[in-house]
């Protein structure tokens, strides 16, 4: 039987892996920390009983994408979709609301209702065909062009100084801005405009969906099937060499091109080691958890029942806080992305307790501890917020790094996903994770399509490993039937 080895078991890896293993191999995965996940484990941080998402939280491409699809994700493991995707709070007790209905978004937006429908109706009746083109690698052209084109026209809209123009008030352009920021690119920024467009297509179509028991379920459903199918996890295993690895048809590294520069040595050529030396990582973040006594007491009622709300006040606000980042700056009123997991599942905190989740963006590799900053910038819109935290798990962007070196600098995106970066992900090539060294292929967020919890680069780095090693066109079956 032909053997596999993995290296790295985050969510692409465990896609890979479970893709060789489906197609008959015999796969073996390496992980360097103590529990599997990645950014998508889970951890009591702060106190027993509170469980908190050590990275990722909400997923917004666990129905959405591909890999997920054919895996039967929704299938095999509960979630829970908020009615309220996302909500943003602005001053005096206002704030915009993003329900999953988009006709319900659209009444409570006022005299901006109709031109935010008009921006995303298009989109998300076709929220497939996003969901089909941004999750598949930018070289291949798209099977349907109406869902790109008009994808195309309202980003290029949404990502430039023009982004303004079909609205009046600042509610709506304050809720776009608070998704597409979720990239760390400076705003406005065509990438930044591009990815938040098809998060908010999503957030109207779907959902963005929690699963039950936190991310960590998704790595439970993974290595499940992969056991099931003869895989086996090495935990515990830090691999800081290719030479280590046992002899196997096919390596996947769900690592980073800074990692692969080392684990490589002086196997790579030249040009391949320059680009991927040119590879640009991108702003970091700074993660603050917190257990609380009792539900965040936002000003505005409805935020209590939003699964994600993004602080950090209108449009220009976000804009200017993430521009600073940008450009290396702190800023003083950061943006903040909070996740209230345990609203809506109790098994994540013990019974009349909170588990809040929380990160901001700071320059790469800062050193400094945010938490002052995100729980000043939640009082502003909760007051008493202060008052309800009995425990805080803060980490800065060097610790996220130590914790995963994949994220280098606190990078969560691992390779800023800006526009040059979405085709050359990690170099310009129809088969990105394809390595110049026999066998081996990149499988992490750093290869096409980009970061999230998507399986979807180890998916395509496995599918590209079978058709070229063992000449398997076909991907294997993978649902759970
Ligand atoms: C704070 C934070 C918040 C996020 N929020 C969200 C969110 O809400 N929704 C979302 O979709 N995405 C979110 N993300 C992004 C998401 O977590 C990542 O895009 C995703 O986990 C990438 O998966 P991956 O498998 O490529 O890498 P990872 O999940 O990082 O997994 C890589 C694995 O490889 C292991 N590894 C690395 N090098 C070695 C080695 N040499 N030897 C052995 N093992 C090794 C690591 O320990 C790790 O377990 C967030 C990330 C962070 C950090």
């Amino acid at each position: 039987m032909d053997t596999a080895v993995v290296v790295g078991a985050g969510p692409n890896g465990l896609a890979g892996a479970v893709t060789l293993a489906r197609a008959g191999l015999r796969v073996r995965v390496y992980e360097r920390a103590d529990q599997p996940g990645g950014g998508a484990a889970t951890r009591e941080l702060t106190l027993p009983g509170f469980h908190h998402d050590v990275c990722s939280a909400v997923h917004p491409m666990a129905f959405e994408s591909r890999f997920f699809r054919e895996f039967g994700l929704r299938d095999r493991i509960p979630f829970i979709t908020p009615e309220i995707s996302f909500a943003q709070p602005l001053d005096g007790g206002r704030a915009g609301i993003a329900y999953r209905d988009l006709s319900r978004t659209r009444d409570q937006l006022g005299v901006d209702g109709a031109a935010y429908e008009r921006l995303l109706r298009p989109l998300v009746e076709r929220a497939q065909d996003v969901a089909g083109f941004t999750g598949s690698p930018l070289l291949r052209i798209p099977d349907h062009l109406h869902a790109p084109i008009a994808f195309g026209i309202r980003a290029l809209e949404q990502g430039t100084p023009v982004w303004n123009a079909r609205f009046r008030e600042d509610v709506a352009p304050a809720l776009l801005t608070g998704v597409a920021a979720h990239t760390i690119l400076a705003q406005p920024s065509i990438a930044g405009a591009g990815a938040g467009l098809a998060l908010t297509t999503y957030a109207h179509a779907q959902g963005w969906p929690i699963p039950v028991g936190g991310s960590q379920s998704i790595i439970t459903a993974l290595l499940d099937d992969l056991r099931a199918h003869g895989g086996e996890l090495v935990l515990d295993h830090d691999v800081t060499s290719l030479a280590d690895l046992p002899d196997a048809a096919v390596t996947l590294l769900d690592v980073t091109p800074k990692a692969f520069l080392g684990l490589a040595g002086d196997r790579l050529p030249h040009g391949y080691r320059r680009a991927l030396q040119r590879f640009r990582y991108g702003g970091g973040v700074a993660k603050v958890d917190f257990a609380l006594d009792g539900p965040v007491p936002w000003r505005h009622p409805e935020l209590a029942r939003a699964g994600t709300v993004h602080v950090g006040g209108t449009r220009e606000e976000v804009a200017a806080a993430e521009n600073a980042v940008n450009r290396g700056r702190l800023p003083e009123r950061p943006y903040v992305l909070v996740s209230q997991p345990s609203v809506f599942d109790s098994s994540r905190a013990p019974a009349g307790k909170q588990t809040l989740w929380t990160y901001t963006h700071v320059p790469a590799g800062s050193p400094v501890d945010r938490q002052e900053a995100v729980i000043g910038q939640i009082e502003r819109f909760a007051p008493g917020f202060r008052d309800t935290i009995i425990a805080t798990s803060s980490r800065s962007a060097v610790e996220v790094e130590r914790h995963n070196p994949n994220y280098p600098g606190g990078d969560i995106a691992a390779g800023a996903p800006d526009l040059w970066q979405l085709f050359a992900r990690p170099t310009f090539s129809a088969e990105p994770w394809r390595t110049p060294i026999p066998g081996v292929y990149l499988a992490s967020a750093s290869t096409a399509p980009g970061p999230g919890v998507t399986g979807l680069p180890g998916w395509f780095a496995a599918l590209t490993a079978l058709r070229r090693e063992f000449g398997i066109g076909a991907a294997p079956e993978l649902s759970p039937h």
